[in-house]
């Protein structure tokens, strides 16, 4: 029979902290967003106070130096490496194999034994890599997502038959299941639909004319009938966003451009861990959202052949960021976001025929992200990017040591 599985890590930016640090295994972990600003990342002891995802970080200090939590600034470098090792080993085991996020992908296998497979899987993530996963299993992506959850609950492991689903489909909200927001589920709730069997119940037909054809997939989905299919990529509409505010505020285009290129990096690096090519690209700058130019902040965007070639990347960027730029207005935030992601292997032909990519540079920048990962961050960059002049100051007062991919910190271990 066949299956669709989701793996999802556990509390993933948090175990990854502690794979490092088993002397935080039961103590209260947070990680903070960039710049310190607000949670991202807790762990069940801080879940379990009821500390909320996105919260600003002053307004809970107090309250974790209580109890007595440790906390991580974001460090996206371990976090992608980590996340590295655990779809290899996935993909070691499977052959159609969706990455979904940076924790998280669906799997389809066939089998007649599911829990036996799953367990299996799990057992091999936690012994190689060390961080713990949650995998649930149905016959659809959305149905998975929902088992997912539950397994979350219990030991980690769920899954769930047609009988199973069929009883306890009375007892699901519809507002539980992936996909349904706020809005979504106020337009059910106006026709009195509230439950996953109150939704199944209707026509196919019936559901389509009232809700569209995201509603008549949701419909299929939740009815077991997988019309989103397990593709062997990285899901293509995930966009790679980085983004972030200055300590001080600027009017210096340089400064921007500096933070910019700074943020362009750290998505390009995603792009080829991921094996990935962008094809639009858009760039923000704001000022502070109190005062006189609250509304002069720009954003826009731009449309090209597939691409992570870094210095085709960056031109795009600076270009971007000049018909953006005034300088009469002191600038806190810069970012970009990569978007319309597509398998790095795709090959857009340009007019002529020929391809738009550039080979030279292709693997130039390949080679620069290799010698970083060999020698450490910044070890070797464009021209443009220095990171000792950072004006505008990332701040990550409590980042830990980057265990896996700089040699310089690399643990320690004494044998007696
Ligand atoms: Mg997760």
């Amino acid at each position: 029979m066949q299956h669709i599985a989701l793996l999802d890590c556990n509390n993933f930016f948090v175990s990854c902290e502690r794979l490092f640090r088993p002397d935080l295994k039961h103590r209260p972990v947070v990680v903070l967003s960039s710049n310190d600003g607000c949670v991202i990342a807790r762990s069940k002891e801080i879940k379990d106070k009821g500390i909320p995802m996105g919260v600003p970080y002053f307004q809970i200090k107090d309250t974790l130096q209580e109890i007595k939590a440790v906390t991580f600034s974001t460090h996206f470098a371990l976090y992608r490496d980590i996340s590295k090792r655990v779809f290899e080993v996935v993909r070691e085991n499977f052959d159609t194999v969706e990455q979904y996020s940076i924790d998280e992908c669906f799997i389809n296998f066939e089998s007649d034994t599911p829990l036996e497979v799953i367990k299996v899987l799990k057992e091999q993530v936690e012994r190689q890599v060390g961080i713990p996963v949650s995998i649930g299993v149905s016959s659809s992506k959305t149905r998975a997502k929902y088992v997912n959850g539950v397994a979350k609950k219990t030991n980690g492991l769920a899954v769930w038959s047609e009988a199973e689903w069929q009883e306890r489909a009375p007892h699901i909200s519809l507002f539980e299941i992936w996909g349904v927001g706020r809005g979504r589920n106020d337009e059910f709730k106006k026709h009195g639909l509230t439950t996953v069997a109150d939704l199944c119940k209707l026509e196919q037909r019936v559901v389509g004319k009232l809700f569209g054809v995201e509603g008549s997939r949701l419909h299929s989905e939740l009815q077991g009938v997988s019309v989103s299919a397990v593709k062997r990529v990285v899901s293509a509409q995930q966009s790679i966003m980085n983004t972030r505010s200055f300590a001080k505020t600027t009017t210096s285009l340089s400064v921007l451009e500096d933070a910019l290129l700074y943020h362009l990096h750290e998505g390009a690096k995603d792009l080829d861990a991921m094996n990935l090519s962008a094809r639009k690209m858009r760039v923000l700058i704001q000022p502070s959202r109190h005062g006189d130019y609250v509304l002069q902040g720009a954003s826009k965007e731009l449309t090209f052949a597939p691409t992570k070639d870094l210095f085709v990347l960056e031109k795009v960027a600076l270009l971007l960021l000049q018909a953006c730029f005034k300088p009469e207005v002191p600038y806190k935030r810069a970012g970009v976001i990569l978007s319309d992601l597509v398998g790095a292997e795709t090959e857009t032909l340009n007019l002529f025929g020929s391809k738009e990519r550039s080979v030279k540079t292709e693997s130039l920048t390949e080679a620069l992200f290799s010698i970083n990962t060999k020698h450490g961050k910044g070890a070797l960059q464009l021209g443009r990017l220095s990171s000792k002049t950072q004006a505008w100051g990332v701040r990550k007062d409590s980042e830990s040591p980057s265990y896996t991919t700089s040699w310089s910190d690399v643990k320690t271990v004494l044998a007696k």
